[in-house]
């Protein structure tokens, strides 16, 4: 086993008081999620203002980096070599073998950074920090002191035992997710709405999940890849409840009575008025969609507007500026495009018109939703009973 530890960095803006506290707590708890998919035993503890996994069995090195750092909140994650204490002559042995393992034949400059958590030790931080920059001088010729800019920085904590590290690998960023409330994502099987997912889930915020389905005009594949994209962005954000929706009749009901270049804005509005329902159920305090302005009819400022008036919770829209190839970055980063791409059917382009409404007149959706009222409530408490919940870990 290489490491026995990791420290976590984790840094957003002055998190002050009892804030800390509930953002500690966060985090470990997102950490616990987050390793538990990885092989081997972890511990993760809060230690005197910091946090530490540590790993008391052979595990996976790569995979738990892998996943901590999916983990939001963490800035950096540094593997720790931890050594028993048992005096300073020992403690400058083992730091300079930590030396010749991780940085063979080094020749750059750096300093050592010491902190005594154990404040018995009978030397000073700065003692030791000197002593130590003399020990590995002595083992390193070509290396030199910079305590300003060093190209490494050697840290060494002195607690009950010793531990050393000199790596930071980058952390996600953002915020514990469970710290911002929750909300509810329309999940699709395209690019967009999983980048937005993570966008949201990145601020802190606990995503659940709904997704609209019609078969048999869609298949069980195209649900199936939306649950695949809601493991990829549950390996980020923790724990998805999916409501899958079959949403057949309530779009043949509307294909059948509205004019059919409307039926996309009144489909998305019933999407969002069935959205809705779920998050108010589930404690959510918004929604998110991947919309983008103008990226289709369905899009632009008025179509917006159009579906957006249903809804009384806000809409949370995080890729509403970004480019398409902006977003499909992002998609790549986080690994959901090349899921998103799989050719399968979506509910939307299904029933979609040739020439759908760029500019929909609120006045004339509302008087052709009138001609909805004999069936649609039915149609919705059908749609809402007949409901699968899906628990994505
Ligand atoms: P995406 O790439 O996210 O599918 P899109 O560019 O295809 O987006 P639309 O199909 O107009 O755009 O959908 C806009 C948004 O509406 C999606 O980002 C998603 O949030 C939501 N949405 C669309 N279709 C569905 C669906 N079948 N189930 C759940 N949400 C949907
Ligand atoms: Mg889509």
């Amino acid at each position: 086993m290489l490491y026995h530890a990791f420290l976590i960095k984790y840094a957003e803006i002055a998190i002050k008081g009892k804030n800390r506290y509930l953002f500690e707590d966060a985090l470990v708890k997102q950490m616990r999620i987050a390793l538990s998919h990885v092989e081997g035993e972890f511990e993760v503890k809060k230690e005197q203002g910091r946090v530490y996994v540590f790993c008391p069995e052979e595990y996976d090195f790569d995979e738990a980096v892998e996943a901590l750092k999916k983990v939001f909140g963490i800035v950096g994650i540094s593997p720790v070599v931890i050594y028993e204490e048992q005096g300073f002559e020992q403690m400058a042995a083992d730091v300079v073998s930590y030396m010749q393992s991780r940085h063979p034949g080094y020749n750059g400059t750096f300093k050592v950074y010491t902190r005594r958590a154990k404040k018995t030790y009978p030397m000073t931080s700065m003692e030791v920090s000197a002593e130590l920059g003399g020990k590995i001088l002595e083992a390193f010729p070509e290396a030199s002191v910079d305590v300003h800019e060093p190209q490494l920085t050697l840290s060494v904590e002195i607690r009950e035992k010793i531990y050393v590290y000199s790596e930071t690998i980058k952390g996600p960023g953002g915020m514990p997710v469970g710290t911002n409330g929750k909300a509810m994502l329309l999940l699709s099987g395209g690019i967009d709405s999983p980048v937005a997912g993570y966008m949201i889930a990145k601020r802190g915020v606990k995503i659940d999940a709904v997704y609209f389905h019609a078969p048999p005009y869609t298949s069980d594949r195209a649900k199936q890849k939306v649950v695949d994209l809601a493991k990829l962005v549950a390996k980020y954000s923790g724990p998805i409840r999916l409501h899958v929706v079959n949403f057949t009749d309530i779009q043949l009901y509307i294909y059948d009575q509205c004019p059919h270049e409307e039926l996309t804005i009144i489909m998305r509005r019933y999407m969002m008025r069935i959205a809705e329902h779920f998050a108010q159920k589930s404690g959510c305090l918004g929604l998110i969609t991947g919309e983008s302005i103008g990226q289709v009819a369905s899009q632009t400022l008025q179509s917006l507007a159009a579906t957006n008036e249903v809804c009384t919770m806000p809409v949370y829209r995080p890729v509403i500026g970004f480019d398409k190839q902006e977003i499909v970055e992002i998609s790549k980063k986080i690994d959901t495009f090349e899921t998103s791409i799989l050719p399968f059917e979506d509910c939307c382009t299904i029933f979609v018109a040739k020439h759908p409404v760029t500019k929909p007149n609120l006045n004339v959706i509302h008087r052709s939703e009138t001609k909805l009222e004999e069936k649609i409530e039915q149609l919705m408490q059908e749609a809402l009973n007949s409901t699968e919940i899906i628990d994505i870990s």
